[in-house]
């Protein structure tokens, strides 16, 4: 294994506000990449990312799945890309949270239409704190009232983003139909259902953008001395050197490349893969993780030589078995290996590890240090354990947990389900960290707790489908009474009453007017953006 193959991986997320098309997006990436051979359309229930019934009823993407393509752009060789789905909802912020932990890069997606909305921003903030370099997919040109400036604007204000436009959308609205690439110099046309066609610039047309170029060239030179370098002896700044400016300066954080298509009408998707492995980070671009071991801190680069560490980071059930996601962060994991974990200190073998392609797994026979892959068959596993040698035991970082703010009652329709019940809500708690389950001392009522609503229900609706334990959901108990409302810039206000039969609502009065890029904070959950000072906030 050299490091040769470690530079051709992507482990990437994308990110978006929900109905911003990051599911219609991941779909046409992986049909361009080979992957599925038949779209699924969203709302027909049939994307890939998406697994349970519940996301299919309501069109959106709660499991983190991580799927696996291929891509080479221009004459590259072939990169593996693993794209990690991860949910917008707020509910699902820990999804979110422990996604970002194992993923190397970002493709924020968002909607031309409706520009940066309130959890964008707080996925974008999430991924900043991550240090996360990211792209920014500009989708849904095709729609009426699109606006590719609109959003580069909002980039700038609204995240204090510095965003780098790599090209200029042509047409607009139902008319956007190509994209004027400013990095290789030449012309893209997308018409609908018809192949893409690539024109290089002539000097009619570099004379209307070769302005335009120059302004990217001057923008990436600012925080590239490389680049600068070259612009200010005047040399010519062909493509190559310009992509490798900008990959460093993404990578660096300095900037964030800008894209723009229509996911829907597959417009724009070549040009986002090559952007992908053009501009996006290899394991071997990231920092070096550290783990606790015996004899103290240990750094490990990603080594497929050096000692073993992963971070199992997502369970999910399908009908073979548990898949426990692992980011393997060093060394080698081989099929026959027994692993130790905090969990299982004494050692557990693994039995078969696969990839997840598409909708289908594919078993292979060992796995290195950059890779994703999933250990099939461990019953007992525990998202967040860290996997090590049993010579060497080390431990990540865990995944922070945030405190479940909302509680249902449960009841099993059939007094005899009670056991199963238990069962299932053990197993549940398993695989997620802000999913807990506790009996009520006065009233020996089993209570669950999550992060609201949403997740909640996804949870009694496994019971339902995985368990088979249909249940009765008594009124939610509420975890707050009177929490302080915290913004970045400290304590601001108060809750002052609780209004609505379930407790759903809380009337809350802030005692200084927020500021602009303050955010809420309640209960350590993030309940809005820019709020006024008095308003009823849905706590769920
Ligand atoms: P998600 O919630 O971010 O996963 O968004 P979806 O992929 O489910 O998309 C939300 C809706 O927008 C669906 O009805 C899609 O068909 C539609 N959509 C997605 N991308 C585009 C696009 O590029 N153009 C248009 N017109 N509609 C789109």
């Amino acid at each position: 294994m050299n490091t040769q193959v470690l530079s051709r991986r992507r482990n990437l997320g994308i990110i978006a506000h929900i109905d911003a098309g990051k599911t219609t997006l991941t779909e046409r990436l992986l049909w361009k990449s080979g992957e599925i051979h038949r779209v699924g359309e969203v709302h027909d229930g049939n994307a890939t990312t998406d697994f349970s019934a519940i996301e299919r009823e309501r069109g959106i993407t709660i499991g983190a799945a991580a799927v696996q393509a291929q891509w080479a752009p221009r004459d590259l060789p072939p990169h593996r890309l693993t794209l990690i789905d991860t949910p917008g909802h707020i509910d699902f912020a820990i999804e979110v949270e422990r996604s970002l932990r194992v993923l190397d890069g970002a493709v924020a997606v968002f909607s031309a239409v409706d520009g940066v909305q309130p959890q964008s921003e707080t996925v974008w903030r999430q991924a900043r704190r991550h240090r996360v370099p990211l792209i920014a997919f500009v989708n849904k040109m095709d729609r009426v009232g699109a606006s590719f400036e609109r959003v580069l604007e909002q980039l700038q204000d609204k995240l204090r983003a510095r965003p780098w436009a790599l090209g200029v959308p042509l047409g607009s609205e139902s008319g956007f139909n190509g994209w004027v690439d400013l990095v290789d110099e030449r012309v893209l046309q997308w018409q609908d259902g018809a192949a893409t066609t690539m024109t290089p610039w002539d000097d009619a047309v570099r004379a209307q953008w070769h302005a335009q170029r120059d302004a990217l060239v001057e923008a990436v030179a600012d925080h590239d001395e490389q680049l600068a370098d070259a612009w200010l002896e005047g040399r010519v700044i062909d493509a190559g050197t310009l992509r490798a400016a900008i990959r460093r300066a993404t990578l660096a954080g300095a900037g964030v490349p800008v894209l723009a298509g229509a996911a829907f009408k597959d417009k724009g998707i070549e040009t986002l893969l090559d952007a992908v492995v053009d501009y996006l980070p290899s394991p071997l671009d990231r920092p070096a993780v550290s783990a606790e071991s015996e004899g103290g801190e240990v750094v490990l680069p990603p080594d497929p030589d050096g000692p073993l560490a992963g971070l199992l980071f997502k369970i999910t059930h399908q009908q073979h078995g548990a898949l426990s996601f692992v980011r393997l962060y060093s060394g080698t994991l081989k099929v026959g290996d027994a692993v130790a974990s905090s969990q299982h200190p004494q050692g557990r073998r693994v039995s078969r590890l696969v990839r997840v392609q598409a909708d289908q797994t594919h078993d292979i026979e060992q796995a290195v240090a950059g890779d994703i892959v999933a250990v099939l068959g461990w019953k007992d596993a525990v998202s967040g354990e860290t996997l090590s040698g049993r010579a060497q035991p080390l431990r990540l970082e865990n995944i922070q947990a945030q405190a479940p703010v909302l509680a249902w009652r449960l009841e099993p329709a059939r007094a005899a389900d009670l056991i199963r019940m238990a069962q299932g809500l053990a197993s549940l708690a398993q695989e997620d960290p802000s999913f807990r389950v506790e009996t009520d001392r006065d009233t020996a009522e089993t209570l669950v707790w999550g992060m609201g609503e949403l997740h909640l229900e996804v949870m009694v609706e496994r019971l339902r489908s995985e368990w088979k334990v249909d249940v009765g959901v008594g009124s939610p108990r509420v975890a707050y009474q009177e929490t302080p409302m915290r913004a970045m810039t400290g304590v601001v206000g108060r809750l002052v009453k609780q209004t609505g039969g379930q407790g759903q609502f809380a009337h809350v009065v802030l005692d200084v007017a927020p500021r602009e890029d303050d955010q809420i904070v309640f209960n350590d959950r993030i309940v809005g953006g820019v709020v006024p000072r008095s308003f009823i906030a849905a706590v769920e």
